[in-house]
């Protein structure tokens, strides 16, 4: 018998202060409706990716808001039924324009 899985998306997640790349499932109940950290396994850094019950925020906002509202570099790939969401901090974003 197959037992349904929850759907869920696979991130990619690179470490802007360490550059650790790590994968995390994360549901999408959690990331559309509830609040989600990923905690980087490199420096034990956590990382706000949603956050709909409104626990760090006085917003419903997902890591996509966060990012454009710091202005930073977000690059994402496929966000859909089997997708991966591809989210990498890029650390050039901080520093000095050329
Ligand atoms: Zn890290």
């Amino acid at each position: 018998m197959r037992k349904a899985m929850e759907p869920a998306y696979e991130m990619h997640f690179t470490c802007r202060k360490c550059l650790h790349r790590s994968s995390h499932h994360i549901t999408k109940q959690a990331y559309h409706h509830g609040t989600t950290l990923v905690t980087c396994p490199g420096c034990k850094n956590r990382h706000l990716i949603s956050d709909h019950l409104r626990i760090f925020s006085d917003k419903s906002i997902t890591i996509e808001d966060i990012l454009r509202e710091k202005g930073e570099f977000l690059k994402k790939g496929r966000l859909g039924e089997d997708g991966d969401i591809e989210f990498y901090d890029d650390p050039k974003g901080e520093a000095k324009e050329g």
